[in-house]
């Protein structure tokens, strides 16, 4: 499987015979948080990353030469998961100044196109606001969530119209689709979990009730998930991520 050029993989050489092609760069943003009994800390880091590769990997060659992924910005901030053992936050404050660092950094090497592909939730403004207040005049800043590119046609399509919707999809049937296919290894297939769906007000409190949360740290029962489900939805992302890269290239 062809992959999206790796930043750390490449020699100063290298990384300066890029910078010179205007190159998308692209950084795959998740969580350090539990996912349920059945998917690793990292699965808001790997989704990204494997959708990343998949794009390059539909790419013309000159323009997979022309995208090249960081290293992820795996601790973020998932305080909403502080009930389980893994969970590994940043303060958003940290956060921020983090995200405003690398955006400093891109900037400092003259990168101009920078794409964060995000995998979590909870820390969306707190990576906008640092990549806002970092970047210089040059260097033009997109982000978007993974889940955003899914249209509602093929998720309908998919689960039957009985996907639990976005709200409760923490490690439910869809996260749980999206790794299987992309990294099938990673999935416990043995102990898929089958917690009813919550259902959440429409407002968000502090602290959280316990009684709110699943016990399995799933959102939504499983049950329904497959690889083959998983493929589809990817294929969706792939397609609009490729276009989105020719349209910066
Ligand atoms: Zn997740």
């Amino acid at each position: 499987l062809q992959q999206m050029p790796r930043w750390d993989a490449m020699t100063w050489p290298e990384i300066q015979t890029l910078l010179a092609k205007n190159p998308l760069v692209v950084l795959a943003t998740g969580s350090i948080e539990q996912h349920g009994p059945h998917l690793p800390l990292a699965t808001d880091v790997l989704i990204p990353t494997g959708l990343a590769d998949r794009t390059a990997g539909k790419l013309r060659e000159e323009e997979r030469r022309r995208t090249v992924l960081l290293p992820p910005l795996a601790y973020t901030y998932a305080p909403e998961s502080n009930g389980w053992p893994g969970t590994l936050n940043l303060d958003g404050e940290t956060l921020t100044r983090v995200a405003a660092d690398l955006a400093r950094e891109l900037a400092r090497m003259g990168v101009a196109e920078v794409l964060l592909l995000n995998g979590h939730m909870e820390s969306q403004p707190f990576l906008w606001e640092g990549m806002r207040l970092g970047r210089d005049s040059h260097t033009r800043i997109r982000m978007v969530n993974w889940w955003d590119l899914v249209p509602a046609s093929v998720l309908a399509a998919q689960f039957d119209d009985a996907s639990p919707g976005w709200t409760v999809e923490h490690a439910g049937p869809v996260e749980t689709s999206v790794l299987w296919a992309l990294y099938p290894s990673q999935v416990r297939k043995d102990c898929l979990p089958d917690d009813p769906a919550p259902g959440r007000p429409p407002y968000r409190k502090i602290p959280l009730e316990p009684e709110s949360l699943p016990p399995s740290g799933s959102f939504a029962p499983t049950g329904t998930a497959s690889a083959d489900i998983g493929d589809a939805l990817c294929e969706a992302v792939v397609g609009q991520l490729c276009r989105l890269t020719r349209e910066v290239l």
